[in-house]
């Protein structure tokens, strides 16, 4: 995938993170998703808890969009060039990297592309 930086980035409705690049490309992620994908070292650790805990009533699906109330967003900043600085309301922060956030969209193109849904940064591929 062609490396894609963003002209403009929006919450819409406070629910959506609205992306656009600068090859024409749109990006819409439920801000749910985009908690569930921070990068951060405590939001990794509790996913692999949650996946070596298959049974446990933590567990939820990423799709269920319903509940996205639990996490709001309560302001956004660039990080240098290469980044997306997103303060939640719970004082959890989060880094997005440009590259992160393009490997991530969810949008049926990119599906396509990717041949799946996006999956979360993953440990392993840590530099
Ligand atoms: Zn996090
Ligand atoms: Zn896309």
């Amino acid at each position: 995938m062609p490396s894609r930086h963003p002209l403009d980035i929006a919450l819409v409705d406070g629910r959506w993170l609205a992306v656009g690049w600068d090859d024409g490309h749109r990006s819409e992620f439920p801000i749910d998703v985009l908690r569930d994908f921070c990068p951060c070292a405590t939001c990794r650790k509790s996913r692999l808890d949650r996946a070596d805990q298959p049974n446990s009533p933590k567990k939820r699906s990423l799709n269920v969009l319903g509940l996205s109330t639990r996490f709001e967003i309560e302001g956004l900043e660039h990080v240098g060039r290469y980044a997306l600085g997103c303060n939640w309301k719970d004082s959890h922060r989060s880094i997005f990297t440009w590259e992160y956030l393009a490997e991530i969209c969810p949008c049926d193109d990119c599906r396509a592309e990717r041949g799946g849904p996006p999956v979360p940064f993953d440990p392993m591929t840590t530099v």
